[in-house]
């Protein structure tokens, strides 16, 4: 393609509102423009790139016989309110009404849409398995759009759904996908790794989620020191033991602790360890309130505590709430003498403390002497805090470490989440309806543009890996107006179109400086310059990743680029 016909619209100054690297870079090099919060243009050569990694998966999802078809964005009210998710999914998803005052919404992913198309056209055990996916945009109004393509409000996602007669069918897809997207990932030179996940509001047990390693990844990856035991935070299970001491128990005292509101600042005024005092918290789970309990050192993850209370909105109470439950302020609240209809969880720590620090549920008091089980009792003790580095790995092997990562695939086994409330049914071998058993499988087509772009550059600009980068060769004449060097470029163009090679001819009426500055910029994997040397018929070659140069003669170039891509991956 010569460049003077394209769009590539590169901008010598770094935008000041891009908040990451890869986007940054992104409006520099001219691949994308934003047009509303959240909401981007994907310019020709991102497009190429989006149109690269497509192709990759699309190789894998074939591969494992999962059947592209494409499903509509626009999706009736009426589905979600049969899935129950019009209400549980919340400001999330985006709605609209037809001239008809009809209500809709713009999909944010496909359950609903594939269990109706499948429940009406599947009637027997004889179809299934059946895995279809699909490359679309999708909508969610995010509350924190950010980081440019990594999190949109419209962004581009293929989602691939399984249907199955028996579980095992389901377990064989799941790992199927979980080696495609390996392959996947791996194909794209990411540096990922496989995590244990939240189901979230889709639902089902069993999950997994591929995670990019990146400083500026949003979620935080536990493993292990010396097993390949990985998991999202969110969900790393705590099996540490807490042996309590055995001093003897000493008599409850309340006392006065004006302006210490904080465990911090609690600990320090009654010289207290932080690991003595009881942290009380009270949350509104689904519209009740719960007081739940950790020890000062530890927090709470209330994606444990939803999902051991079954609850599907968890959230840290309103202050005016709690003081019209407990009458005191946040800082204050205790677990002894409370209400009794209101319910108390702690984590499995604060069965071990003697004689700890505890509020008052009195602004301005604490109780020192705090004994579990003499002085206050609970419904239940449960894993309910963050692991944290340096705890024992769940698996038994090893220490936890963390990691940051970038979440590009999340896997799930649904079960009969949504074929049992949509009514999606198969007949079994003896005739009997059966829900159908459902998998899930997304993987963040523009938001792995922006991972690649993430891991892939440097000062200058991209370092495109050969297989997504938008051309593979960056065709750069010098001096344009001197005819040897026009008439080589123009040769060497269409030799390299002959070999099927993507090139970008940069045919502008630029400086060199600024063409250069340009290419390393776009970071295509391989620049070659036709300069003075032309009449020797020679031409400069440099590659993009690594800095090197050579001179090639005109004849070798076919040759040499062959032996070029063929061992770089
Ligand atoms: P996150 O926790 O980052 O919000 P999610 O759990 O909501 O992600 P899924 O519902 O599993 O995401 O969607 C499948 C994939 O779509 C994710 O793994 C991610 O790569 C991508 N994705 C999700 N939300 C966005 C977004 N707002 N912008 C770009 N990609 C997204
Ligand atoms: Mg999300």
């Amino acid at each position: 393609m010569k460049q003077s016909l394209t769009f590539i619209p590169t901008l010598r100054e770094t935008p000041a509102d891009a908040d990451v690297q890869s986007h940054k870079t992104l409006l520099r090099a001219g691949f994308v423009r934003q047009n509303a919060s959240g909401v981007y243009s994907y310019l020709p050569l991102a497009k190429r790139v989006l149109t690269k990694i497509e192709q990759i998966i699309r190789e894998e999802m074939e591969a494992i016989n999962s059947i592209e078809l494409l499903m509509p964005s626009l999706q009736p009210a009426e589905l979600w309110q049969e899935s129950g998710r019009w209400e549980a999914y919340g400001p999330e998803l985006m709605r609209l009404k037809d001239r008809h005052e009809r209500d809709f919404a713009l999909g944010p992913t496909h359950e609903e849409v594939i269990t109706t198309l499948v429940r009406d056209e599947i009637k027997s055990y004889k179809k299934l398995p059946l895995t279809l996916y699909q490359i679309q945009t999708k909508f969610r109004d995010e509350k924190r759009p950010r980081f440019g393509l990594l999190r949109g409000r419209e962004f581009i996602m293929k989602d691939a759904y399984s249907f199955h007669a028996t579980r095992e069918s389901l377990d064989e897809t799941y790992e199927d996908m979980y080696r495609a997207y390996s392959n996947i990932f791996t194909r794209l030179g990411l540096n990922f790794r496989a995590v244990i996940a939240d189901a979230g509001s889709i639902g089902g047990k069993g999950t997994h989620e591929f995670m990019v390693l990146s400083k500026i990844g949003e979620d935080t990856i536990a493993y292990s020191d010396s097993s390949d035991y990985a998991a999202n935070i969110e969900m790393a299970e705590v099996i540490a033991e807490y042996k309590a001491s055995s001093a003897a128990q000493k008599e409850l005292e309340k006392v006065a602790t004006p302006n210490a509101k904080t465990i911090e600042e609690v600990s320090n005024l009654l010289s207290a360890e932080t690991t003595n005092c009881i942290k009380s918290l009270v949350f509104n789970v689904d519209g009740e309130l719960v007081v739940v309990l950790a020890r000062g050192d530890h927090e709470i993850n209330d994606i444990k505590l939803k999902n051991v209370l079954g609850a599907t909105s968890v959230e840290l109470a309103e202050e005016a709430d709690i003081k019209n439950l407990l009458n005191c302020a946040p800082g204050s609240i205790g677990p002894i003498k409370l209400p009794v209809e209101v319910k108390v969880i702690a984590d499995h720590a604060i069965k071990s403390i003697r004689n700890g620090v505890a509020g008052a549920n009195e602004d301005g008091f604490h109780y020192v002497n705090v004994n579990p089980e003499r002085d206050f009792a609970i419904n239940s003790y449960e894993d309910i805090r963050f692991i944290q580095e340096g705890d024992l790995s769940p698996d038994g092997n090893g220490t936890i470490k963390f990691a940051e990562g970038i979440e590009v695939g999340h896997i799930f086994k649904l079960g009969t989440t949504y074929s049992a409330k949509m009514d999606g049914t198969f007949l079994d071998e003896q005739g009997k309806a059966q829900p159908f058993i459902m998998g899930c499988y997304g993987i963040g087509v523009s938001r792995i543009l922006a991972a690649v772009a993430e891991q892939f550059q440097d000062d200058n600009g991209f370092v495109w890996p050969n297989q997504v980068a938008p051309y593979d060769v960056h065709l750069v004449p010098v001096n344009l107006k001197d005819e040897t060097q026009s008439q080589l470029a123009d040769e060497l163009y269409s030799i390299l179109k002959s070999y099927r090679y993507d090139v970008l001819f940069d045919d502008r009426a630029e400086r060199p400086g600024v063409k250069f500055a340009d290419a390393d910029l776009i970071g295509l994997p391989i620049r070659i310059t036709v300069g003075k040397k032309a009449a020797e018929g020679i031409v400069e070659v440099k590659v993009r990743a690594t800095g090197e140069t050579f001179e090639w003669a005109k004849e070798e170039v076919v040759d040499r680029l062959s032996e070029f891509f063929r061992t770089n991956g």
